[in-house]
């Protein structure tokens, strides 16, 4: 069933878990993550970037091609379809109008008051309609579709606060240190930092650029209380080398199917998403 975040996120936060956001770039993504949710018993949330609205031609399409695929796979565990890094009002607004159940303001460049009161229209608008929201604080370094960031700067606790109490948002990126794309280095969290905030707030926190932090520190996340973990990079990355291994070992006159291509390289994402689930312990939850 395509829900929003905030019932799958609550029940996360309270049986300390975590739901990944694997986000999504074509209808055979989609399926993939689907189906591996659907195997595993797991509830699984599909992350839209700037890039994918574009490349999957608008919110509507990629909304029906969702709602589509999902009875088409008959999939009967919770699914949020989510706006991921939203830039503007209308953009959130735009994806709830064409039928995503899940949308995050990132309003972390402006000035706190303007982002604040931004995030409090976009949640307005969107609660009436069942629909959740996510906010962001601090800055996430790295790059994302476009959004480059140079480095970290952590979320400030009364801020978090404010925001939490004033917009009643359903989760918060506060960023800790995390990175989008890949690591230079290993990843530093702060983890002190974000069991303050976790305990002043008391609502699931999301951790944003899964990719290249380790298991141990993931753990360490879910236990102070992130219910979220936005993975992408590694997910595009494997099935990048899945087709280039493809290639170079067939030569090119034995492909000829852009289907096959498409669908072999998602077969290792499909393992990577089931090994992201286990680690986070969201199998087997419905
Ligand atoms: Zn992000």
């Amino acid at each position: 069933m395509l829900v929003s975040m905030n019932a799958m996120l609550n029940r996360a936060y309270q049986q300390h878990y975590a739901v990944g956001q694997f986000n999504i770039n074509n209808l055979e993504w989609v399926a993939t993550v689907l189906k591996t949710a659907k195997q595993n018993r797991s509830p699984a949330i599909l992350g839209v970037s700037g890039g994918t609205i574009k490349h999957m031609l608008g919110f509507k399409t990629i909304s029906d091609i969702v709602k589509n695929a999902m009875d088409y796979l008959d999939i009967d565990v919770p699914i949020a379809l989510h706006l991921d890094h939203g830039q503007s009002y209308e953009s959130c607004i735009d994806a709830i109008k064409a039928g995503f159940s899940s949308v995050m303001f990132d309003g972390s460049h402006l000035p706190f008051d303007e982002n604040l009161a931004i995030t409090q229209r976009v949640v307005d608008y969107a609660h009436k309609r069942g629909v959740s929201v996510e906010a962001e604080l601090g800055t996430i370094a790295g790059s994302e579709d476009g959004i480059v960031n140079s480095h970290v700067i952590y979320a400030d606790p009364q801020q978090c606060l404010q925001m939490v109490q004033q917009t009643q948002v359903d989760c918060l990126a506060a960023a800790l240190g995390s990175t989008h794309g890949l690591y230079k280095d290993k990843a530093k969290l702060g983890f002190k930092e974000m069991e303050h905030i976790s305990h002043l707030i008391n609502i699931p926190l999301v951790l944003h650029g899964g990719t290249g932090i380790c298991d141990e520190d993931m753990l360490k996340a879910i236990s102070f209380g992130t219910a979220k973990i936005n993975v992408n990079t590694e997910n595009m990355y494997t099935w990048c080398v899945e087709v280039e291994r493809l290639f170079a070992e067939k030569g090119e006159h034995d492909i000829n199917d852009p289907r096959k291509v498409i669908n072999q390289g998602l077969k290792p994402v499909a393992d990577k998403i089931s090994e992201r689930m286990r680690l986070f312990g969201s199998v087997n939850r419905y």
